[in-house]
Formats: structure tokens, sequence, C-alpha cells
């Protein structure tokens, strides 16, 4: 007879990481080649936004920046395989069309040589319409990352954003409307937004289903306005603890409604002066390794007997105890040893 709650000592319950699996697609693996046009297009400047500094990157004109981008390419080996090249850095919808074509131009070129698979741009909710995102796929644009940062209009407004949260989800829609690709970027943190307002957010883009997120939890960058905002103790940024949490159940509700997260925090450029926040180089590893100790607690809700070990799949090992191992003491409290194995899955028994 079988042990209740499909679990005997002797057979480990089995179940496999919950983060979405990489699709088969030949894009999925493609590297991200970015082309950085800081600020390019943007209607002005963002409170909390330094591209210069967070691309490392001083202002150029759009042809010096795709001639380098251009030898960069060409210089790749063949055997590489094709990028998707992606306009970052400002608010690409917003640019003169005839720079945003000329952009895609570009592209289109690369793509004939084989050099690029797909494109996508980032860009604002609030520059975008129906009829413009029609044209730009026609001239091979793929996908358009949304900085939609929040979903909640009080932390919009009080970000200085200037769209509200009903057209941030109208602009979400409209993208997939023209039948392109969808990522979304959350800024967690920003003025006046709490954790709840980050659990909302993480379930609005549950139900949209992009084909990316990425979580870049608020940052106070110097030379800011949320650097004088911080000075005068008009703003605190999250502390690392509870980014780390917030982040954690948000991935949870992420891999269960099977959207990968493209990256967790701020990728940080040489020149980057960060004064306040919650940064930590491996802030995305101790969010995942948070994650999984969560998952691992929902698997054992259901199990009649409490299992000593938790099997741990060779690959997965430094994605489990956090850094130092600091959740060493929290898979204790749960019973649970933690071993690695040679399986495929993880186990429990
Ligand atoms: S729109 Fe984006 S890139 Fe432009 S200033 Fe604002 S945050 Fe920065």
């Amino acid at each position: 007879m079988g042990w209740p709650g499909a679990y005997c000592p002797d057979m480990p319950t089995r179940f496999a990481h919950p983060q979405p699996p990489r699709t088969s697609a030949a894009h999925a693996r493609a590297k991200v080649f970015p082309v950085f046009l800081p600020l390019a297009g943007c209607p002005g400047r963002c409170i909390y936004c330094d591209q210069h500094a967070q691309t490392g990157q001083a202002p150029e004109p759009p042809d010096a920046v795709l001639a380098r981008a251009r030898a960069e390419l060409l210089a790749r080996p063949d055997t590489a395989g094709p990028v998707e090249l992606a306009f970052y850095g400002g608010t690409f919808t917003a640019l003169p069309e005839s720079v945003q074509h000329r952009l895609l131009d570009f592209a289109t070129q690369m793509r004939a040589l084989g050099r690029v698979g797909r494109v996508r741009c980032s860009t604002r909710p609030d520059a975008l319409t129906p009829a413009l995102l029609v044209d730009l796929r026609e001239r091979g644009l793929d996908l358009v990352e949304l900085g939609v940062q929040s979903f909640q209009d009080a932390a919009l407004a009080a970000s200085r954003r200037g769209y509200d949260g009903s057209l941030a989800r109208a602009a979400c829609r409209m993208v997939a409307q023209a039948s392109l690709g969808l990522g979304i970027q959350l800024l967690p943190g920003l003025p006046g937004h709490k954790p709840e307002d980050f659990a909302r957010d993480i379930a609005a883009v549950a139900q949209l289903k992009p084909e990316l997120v990425r979580l870049y939890p608020c940052l106070v960058l110097d030379g800011t306005q949320l650097a004088d905002l911080w000075r005068a103790g008009e703003f605190l940024p999250w502390p690392l603890a509870q980014t780390v949490d917030a982040l954690a159940e948000a991935l949870r509700s992420l891999w269960s409604a099977g959207v990968p997260t493209a990256r967790i925090g701020l990728a940080e450029q040489a020149g980057l002066a960060i004064l306040a926040g919650p940064r930590h180089p491996a802030l995305g590893q101790m969010a995942r390794a948070k994650a999984l100790l969560l998952h691992v607690r929902d698997q054992l809700a259901p199990l009649a007997r409490p299992p000593r070990v938790l099997f741990v799949p060779r690959r997965w090992q430094g994605e489990v105890l956090g850094q130092g191992n600091a959740l060493r003491a929290e898979y204790g409290a749960l019973g649970l040893t933690v071993e690695v194995w040679d399986e495929a899955e993880f186990g429990l028994a």
C-alpha cells in the first residue's frame, strides 16, 4: 500500500524546479546584443533615472552608435549565431520617425547578413499607438519592452511618471494586439510604492503573461531628483532583506504563471554612483533561492509524513542555500537537511 500524500521514505517525492522552462525556440537562446541610445526620445528625465551612468555611455548621434554596432556584429564569428538586437536606454517609439526607421533598417541589413535574428526595443507605455506598433512590426521589430515600473496609480503619481495604471495596462495589451512580443519592466520600491503594491503589480503581470519581465528594485542614483528627495529625507528606499522577500514572493507567482524573469537588479556599470537602496551583486540569486525555499515549503504541505532530506540536482546546488548558505537554517526549521544528487529533479525523502 502506498503512503498517504504520495510520500514514501524510500522513494522520494520528486518535483521539477518551478522556474518556467526555456522554450526550444532558437530566439530564446539568442544572445541579447544591446545598442544603447541613452535618453533618446525621452520626454524628460524620470526622477530615478540616469541612463548615461546606467549604460556607461555618453550621448552620441545614432549614426555613431550604429557604426560601432555594425563593426561589433560583423566581427562576431560566423559560428556564434544571430543575436537579438535590442535598442535600449531611451524611448524608442518617441524618437523621430526617420530615426526609428533608420535603426530598424540597420537591423534589417544585419538580419540579411545572418547577424541578427530578432529585434527588440524599450519604450514608455505612454509613447505608443496601435498604428505605430503595426508599422514597426512590419519594419522588422519583434518585441517591445515597456518600462511600466508599476501599475499602481499612487506610486506612478508619486514617481511623476505621467501616466496611470490603466494606461500602462492598455499599453501592454496594445503591444500584444499588434502581434509583438511583450516585455514588462517593474521598479519595486519607487516613491509611494509599498510591498503590497508590488504584489498587485506582479498579479497584473501574471495576468498579462508577457514574454519576459525585468525587476529593478529602486536605487538612489547620484545626480537624480530621487537623490535630492533622499537627501531631504523625503524618500527611503526599501531595505535589502525586505526587497529579497518581496522579490521571492514575486518569483513564486511568476513561476507559477509561467512568466520568465530576464533580469533582477540593475547591472552596475563602472561610474554608476549608487547612494542608497537594496543593492547586492547576487540579488537575483538571493531572491531565487528564497523563492525556491517557499516552493519547497509548499511541497511539504500535502505530505502526511514529514520528509527529512531535500535532494537537490547538482545543477541547482548553487541556487538552493543562498549566499553563504544563509538558508540552511530555514531548511533546518522545516526539518530538512539538503543533499546534492545526480538526478534531474528535486526529491523529498
Ligand atoms: S523614459 Fe526611461 S530612459 Fe527615459 S528618462 Fe524615463 S526611465 Fe529614463
